[in-house]
């Protein structure tokens, strides 16, 4: 898809950020170009219209820029997954390890029902630990998490490998 490259071209990668050896994908100067922009959307749009997809739950916080998007334009309810001590209401919760530590993701209780289709939506992947958390909460809840998108894949670190044999759709690959 010629929208493809275009996408590409928009990611700016910065050395060294936020830590020495790190090549961060840097998805902001994405969002400076509309028609790139509008292109990531439309590209997860026209795959997940006809899913019958119920929610799109999007990741905190880049999953929070990409995600409201495409659920208004597939008739899909938005549901955050948030860093701890975010969220108000009763919630559940997932935690996963990290390089350096761990960290967590909170879901509001009632916000998705049993037997919904969800989509999981965040910029990147990078090990797979936070789809997969994600995940957790989502089937926790009762939901048959469809597919998981993001907008950057970085194949080396193998994430794709940790979802379970849940299908991962991305746009390109870090280069
Ligand atoms: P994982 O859990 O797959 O190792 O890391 C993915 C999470 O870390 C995502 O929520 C993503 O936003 C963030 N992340 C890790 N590296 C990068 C990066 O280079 N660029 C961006 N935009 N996000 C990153």
């Amino acid at each position: 898809d010629p929208r493809i490259d275009g996408i590409q071209s928009r990611i700016r990668v910065v050395p060294n950020f936020p830590k020495p050896g790190i090549m961060f994908q840097d998805i902001t100067t994405v969002l400076l170009d509309p028609r790139a922009f509008k292109d990531t959307i439309d590209l997860f749009v026209e795959r997940y219209k006809s899913k019958n997809i119920t929610v799109v739950a999007g990741i905190e916080a880049r999953g929070f820029i990409f995600g409201p998007p495409i659920a208004l334009a597939i008739g899909a309810k938005f549901v955050p997954l948030r860093k701890p001590k975010k969220l108000p209401g009763k919630v559940i919760r997932e935690e996963y390890d990290l390089e350096y530590g761990s960290d967590c993701l909170e879901m509001h209780v009632g916000a998705v029902e049993s037997e919904e289709r969800a989509l999981v939506v965040d910029d990147l992947i990078a090990t797979g630990g936070t789809l997969c958390a994600a995940m957790n909460l989502l089937e926790r809840a009762g939901a048959e998490v469809v597919e998981c998108a993001c907008v950057i894949e970085i194949p080396d670190l193998k994430g794709r490998d940790r979802l379970n044999g849940k299908p991962l759709f991305v746009l390109v690959e870090s280069q």
